[in-house]
């Protein structure tokens, strides 16, 4: 039978793991203006099926497919009596609409069940987290990650939403390996973040991920992070990809800076 790593294997990545979220915690939120939660930006079940919406489609998608889907049926239990063949031309425009629309109609028909009628989801915020998340986790098509969005955008609970931008970054960071699963992701990242920093890490590193650690190649000459990160050195010596600065975006004196610059007084290439 294969064996995991070492008790002490384990506590060093924990550390490890901890070590660099400080750091991009600290660098990342000086970049990206420290951000803050602020509370529920729409009520739980809108979050819910933005988030369905969200799935495997850019977010200008998603909100006007949510937009449609709003205007056509002003409540939720319209929604959830639609024919399912006219839910999806509504949604059309959000992509993947067969599968989203039962999806949706699905996921109602389960919170109508479970609020007695009353689309109050406010139980997911006073439950136990493990319970909370078990109950979205049990919705169809509902996953870790989109489970993790409606615990903390909708109720400031420290569940931290591993995306595809949030893995990338922190895999090349050297948290954790770049084949770990989503799942075991969430884990590895919540177990060393506070309950008060998960939403800045998770805002911080989509947005780090969107414009600068891009896939399939980061734009290292941008970054605050080269000095703690795995992939940086491999990247410098052309043994992994790495994007040139884009022309007319250097400018020292403003965001971003050049941490290397700063550091070891390297300027990135003209
Ligand atoms: S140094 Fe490069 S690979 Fe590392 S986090 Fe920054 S952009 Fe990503």
């Amino acid at each position: 039978m294969a064996r995991g790593p070492s008790p002490q294997k384990r506590a060093a990545d924990r550390r490890k793991r901890r070590r660099l979220a400080g750091v991009a915690l600290e660098r990342l939120g000086e970049r990206y203006e420290h951000p803050t939660w602020a509370g529920p930006r729409v009520d739980a079940v809108s979050e819910l099926v933005l988030t369905i919406l969200s799935q495997n489609t850019a977010d200008t998608n998603s909100f006007r497919a949510f937009t449609a889907l709003r205007e056509r049926y002003p409540t939720w239990p319209e929604v959830l009596a639609a024919p399912t063949d006219e839910l999806e031309d509504v949604l059309r425009p959000g992509g993947l609409a067969p599968t989203k629309s039962k999806r949706i109609q699905h996921v109602l028909a389960e919170v109508h069940s479970e609020t007695g009628g009353t689309w109050d989801l406010g139980f997911l915020g006073a439950w136990p987290l493990e319970r909370a998340r078990e109950w979205l986790t049990s919705l169809p098509g509902i996953g870790r990650k989109t489970a993790s969005i409606v615990l903390l955008f909708n109720f400031g609970r420290p569940a931290m939403p591993v995306d595809t931008h949030v893995h990338r970054v922190a895999w090349r960071l050297g948290m954790f390996a770049r084949n770990t699963p989503l799942d075991r992701a969430h884990d590895f990242l919540e177990e060393v973040l506070e309950p008060l920093e998960m939403y800045p890490f998770h805002v911080e590193m989509i947005r780090h991920g969107r414009d600068t650690c891009r896939a399939p190649r980061p734009i290292c000459g941008l970054c605050p992070l080269t000095d703690v990160c795995a992939y940086y050195p491999l990247a410098a010596r052309g043994r992994a990809p790495m994007a040139p600065i884009p022309k007319g975006t250097p400018d020292p004196d403003a965001a971003p800076r050049f941490h290397d610059e700063l550091i070891h007084g390297w300027r990135p290439p003209e």
